[in-house]
């Protein structure tokens, strides 16, 4: 079979980015020709399109996603979708997020404490984190890009 590969939707081209873009890149598809692509996106599915933005910030309750219109925690549906998303399809081969989202990048979001002070910029959106929990191998869009050679992506 061909090997599954769970990406960003909006690297796809859904224009499903907070205001309504997309972060189509044709030279990953390129290098993902012959995966059965797997597309998600947790905050469209959770918030609709457009959407105001969130970041990651870090609470007495671990790592939150925080909206930044209204300060409140986004994150039971982002979560709720991600475990969703992986219970369904537990023969993920592969993880590609979009780098540096709140929700989709694997090493690249910002995460901020409570004053809005940047603690760490290498940090796991929520829904990269429960693809990391799962042992999935997780790229970030623009590492698996430069990756030379390409990370092998074993299919069955
Ligand atoms: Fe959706 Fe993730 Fe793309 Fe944001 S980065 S638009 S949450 S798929």
């Amino acid at each position: 079979a061909k090997p599954k590969v769970a990406i960003s939707a909006c690297l796809l081209g859904e224009r499903c980015r907070y205001d309504g873009t997309d972060n189509r890149d044709p030279k990953l598809l390129g290098k993902l020709e012959g995966c059965e692509l797997i597309p998600f996106c947790p905050e469209d599915h959770a918030f609709g399109t457009p959407r105001p933005t969130m970041d990651l910030v870090e609470t007495e309750e671990g790592v939150k996603a925080i909206s930044n219109l209204t300060g409140a925690d986004l994150s039971p549906p982002v979560e709720q979708y991600a475990r969703n998303f992986f219970d369904t399809h537990p023969d993920i081969d592969l993880f590609i997020g979009k780098d540096r989202s709140p929700s989709c990048g694997v090493c690249s979001a910002r995460l901020y404490d409570r004053d809005k002070k940047l603690i760490d910029n290498r940090a796991s959106g929520l829904m990269a984190a429960e693809a990391k929990r799962r042992g999935i191998d997780a790229w970030d869009a623009e590492d698996f890009l430069a990756a030379n050679p390409a990370p092998p992506i074993v299919g069955d």
